[in-house]
């Protein structure tokens, strides 16, 4: 059977938009995403871009163009934990970003050669050795075939759904509300509460904004963010006039065998297959990796084996994470670590007393 193209990239988000700019040229690629059709919000983000995403841009020989940054550039991390007294200051070399417009950025470097189709991936099935996905734009329904098939769709990806249902993930539901700023000194935190999530939050000042965010189990997930929000600004934050509010699914892998890069045709990258750290939920990092390695895997003869042989090295450096979650997401060990100060920023000028 003539295909319509050698593979279909169901995502351009941080994975699928790198995997269509660097396999553009071994193969004939269209890439659907529903951004941009009506009522499809943008993807809640801190919008913070780790080293090892930085790393990634210098091998690729990119360089980032400065309207994707935002103010404040900030260098350390401030860590709460709501139960202790004292934060904690930890150096940081994140890029502060706005997240719309670096998907944006990493999507106007998709070669023309590429299809790009605006639509909403509805359904895939497996035909005569390759697949067939449905998709709607506005109402309007299409299909197109394709050899292989690449969910770069993130949490709650279809292609995970459709074709490795019985490999499920730790999903939490992550909540950002965006307040008018008022800080003289905005900063970065990462936040701690037990009472209210086994996973983390976070703060990070943006252009005028502040934006307060976390992670939470599904099961009454908007009470647990009240909750902290409550405790949280009794005594850390300050929280001003609200302007909006997002969420979305995050997955936070529990064990590796949550972590799926692929078989039979399928190869998931990014978030959609479980790349994404479980210790601080970075994953534009892991994105950009999978979809690197992908598409040096189209080089050889089985690219989903190939795949699965390279990812290896990044699901190895999950387990790391998971190991590191241990410290960082035991109530004990965190004290104890925090009260070591061991890593931490000493003598530092802060304003906490004033909040
Ligand atoms: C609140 C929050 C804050 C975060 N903060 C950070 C941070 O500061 N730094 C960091 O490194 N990571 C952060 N992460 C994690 C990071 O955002 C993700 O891991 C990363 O975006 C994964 O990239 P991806 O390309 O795999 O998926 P995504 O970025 O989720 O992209 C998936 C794409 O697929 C499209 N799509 C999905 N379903 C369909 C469909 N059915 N049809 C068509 N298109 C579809 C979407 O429109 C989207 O463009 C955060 C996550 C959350 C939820």
């Amino acid at each position: 059977m003539m295909f319509d193209y050698d593979a279909v990239v169901v995502g351009s988000g941080p994975a699928g938009s790198s995997f269509a700019r660097l396999a553009a040229d071994r193969l004939r690629l269209a890439v659907i995403d529903k951004q941009g059709l009506a009522g499809v919000r943008p993807k809640p983000c801190g919008g913070l871009l780790s080293p090892d995403a930085q790393r990634f841009l210098a091998r690729s020989g990119l360089t980032l163009p400065k309207e994707v940054l935002v103010t404040p550039q900030i260098f350390a991390v401030k860590t709460i934990d709501l139960s202790l007294d004292s934060p904690r200051y930890y150096q940081r070399s994140y890029l502060n970003m706005d997240r719309a417009r670096f998907d944006g950025w990493l999507r106007s470097l998709i070669p023309d050669s590429v299809q790009r189709i605006q639509a909403r991936c509805t359904g895939i099935k497996r035909r005569d050795g390759g697949f067939e996905l449905s998709f709607t734009n506005n109402g309007r329904a299409d299909s197109i075939t394709a050899k292989y098939l690449i969910g770069a769709d993130g949490a709650g990806s279809i292609v995970r759904r459709t074709f490795f249902k019985e490999q499920g993930i730790r999903t939490y539901v992550a909540i950002q509300r965006w307040y008018r700023h008022d800080r003289i000194e905005p900063f970065y935190s990462c936040v701690f509460d037990r009472s209210s999530s086994d996973c983390c939050s976070w703060s990070i000042s943006k252009d005028g904004y502040m934006l307060y965010g976390g992670a939470f189990g599904p099961k009454g997930c908007r009470e647990s963010f009240e909750r902290q929000l409550e405790s949280a600004g009794k005594r850390w934050f300050r929280f001003l006039e609200q302007c909006r509010e997002e969420a979305c699914l995050v997955y936070r892998p529990a064990r590796l065998s949550e972590i799926v890069s692929g078989r039979d045709g399928v190869i998931l990258l990014g978030e959609a297959g479980g790349f994404i750290s479980p210790s601080s939920l970075e994953g534009i990092s892991w994105a950009m990796r999978s979809s690197e390695l992908a598409s040096r895997a189209f080089s050889e003869a089985d690219p989903v084996a190939g795949y699965r042989r390279l990812a290896g090295g990044l699901k190895f450096e999950l387990g790391l994470k998971l190991a590191k979650s241990v410290f960082m997401y035991t109530p004990f060990l965190r004290r104890i670590i925090m009260e070591s100060k061991i890593g931490s920023l000493k003598n530092i000028n802060t304003n906490d007393e004033r909040i």
